[in-house]
């Protein structure tokens, strides 16, 4: 189903995977457990045969998340309940829930009340990590996951699968990292919507599958010099809608470096070799920023910086999800630490729901054409 793509076939699926999906469940018998970001070990579900799906919101319309939510949740919150709610709730066999703001807090309680048949687990990983404590949390938060999935679908995981699973989720993201690296230098080669729907389908599909699709889309990329492009960095959790990056393509924009969710903080998600608890665990310790509210708030721009120094592209393009109150707390000192460093920064404020980017694309073309006359 997914082994062979083409990268048109890739962006059309990264948009709408549901279908698919079903179409897959139907012929494999497989169970499928859906997962909000961030930070749940994918791998654990794999290794048990069943599809780990990280839900991504939707773009359709909201009509039963707002009488549960209120209007100030973030729409990544609101557009997930409303995607399981209203369009593909009866596809899961079971929902694992992270919390990693205070939005999230406890919203595996919601979903617990409004799926009363359906497996709902929370899976709570630490933000402050870097207490030793924060160790022992993630690995018994794995092990409580385990626990859990065998209870519920009565099967059991050995060392091995897991450390199956964890070789064929590695790969996928080793894959992934090497058509980034041809990317950053031929932006040519492959457009930002098809590279950042390559890592989003990757988080919703079978990797056994996927990554023969990534091995013939990395040997057939076109290693071409582009002219006229312009390299900037992206931040942000999610960047959505996904004609976003049609609007990067269109004014040229080539994306060298992420620290988005749905980018790079994903393909930083390499488990190291080793015990595999103990490297599931430890994993969590390798990624990068998320959340400021419970973490170090100097974290997120450290990290920035860093990006900027290495990749030293001309902007950086900050995607704020509307009512994401962990950006809204970061943002101000965020913005003014980079405006220190001279690092020219542009922000936009999307919501999943957004239908016109009419005025995104004006001023990001204002960003930049200022940014080419120098007066930023
Ligand atoms: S971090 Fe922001 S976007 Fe993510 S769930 Fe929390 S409020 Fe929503």
């Amino acid at each position: 189903m997914w082994e062979n793509l083409s990268l048109t076939e890739v962006t059309e699926l990264a948009k709408d995977p549901y279908p698919s999906i079903r179409k897959w469940k139907k012929e494999t018998g497989k169970t499928i457990v859906g997962s909000t970001i961030a930070d749940v070990p994918e791998e654990v579900i794999y290794a048990f045969g069943f599809l780990p799906v990280a839900l991504l919101g939707t773009n359709k319309p909201l009509k039963k998340a707002p009488s549960l939510l209120p209007d100030n949740a973030c729409s990544l919150a609101r557009s997930n309940l409303e995607l399981a709610l209203s369009y593909e709730g009866d596809l899961f066999d079971g929902f694992v829930l992270p919390q990693v703001c205070d939005t999230t807090q406890h919203l595996s309680d919601i979903w617990r009340i409004n799926f009363p048949n359906t497996y709902v687990e929370s899976f709570l990983a630490p933000r402050q990590v870097d207490r030793e404590s924060a160790r022992y949390w993630v690995k018994e938060e794995t092990e409580r996951l385990i626990a859990s999935l065998s209870a519920r679908f009565n099967k059991k995981i050995t060392d091995e699968d897991l450390k199956r699973s964890i070789v064929l989720h590695n790969e996928n993201k080793a894959l992934i990292k090497e058509i980034y690296e041809v990317k950053r230098k031929y932006p040519v080669s492959i457009t930002n919507k098809e590279f950042f729907s390559l890592i989003k389908l990757s988080m919703q599909v079978d990797k056994a599958e996927f990554n023969q699709t990534l091995k013939k889309i990395r040997d057939s990329l076109e290693k071409k010099e582009g002219e006229g492009y312009t390299e900037i960095i992206l931040t942000g959790i999610t960047c959505d809608p996904p004609e976003i990056f049609d609007l990067f393509d269109e004014i040229k924009l080539n994306v060298v470096a992420d620290a988005l969710v749905t980018g790079s903080r994903y393909l930083q998600g390499v488990v190291p070799e080793g015990n595999p608890l103990d490297a599931l665990a430890e994993r969590h310790f390798k990624r990068g920023f998320y959340s400021p509210i419970h973490d170090n708030v100097y974290k997120g721009f450290k990290e920035l910086k860093a990006l900027f120094d290495q990749y030293k592209p001309k902007a950086i393009v900050y995607i704020h999800i509307e009512f994401c109150e962990s950006e809204e707390y970061d943002m101000p000192d965020l913005k003014s630490m980079i405006k220190k460093e001279g690092i020219p920064m542009h922000i936009l404020s999307t919501e999943f729901q957004t239908l016109s980017l009419s005025h995104v694309r004006t001023r990001l073309q204002a960003f930049f054409e200022s940014l080419k006359g120098g007066t930023l």
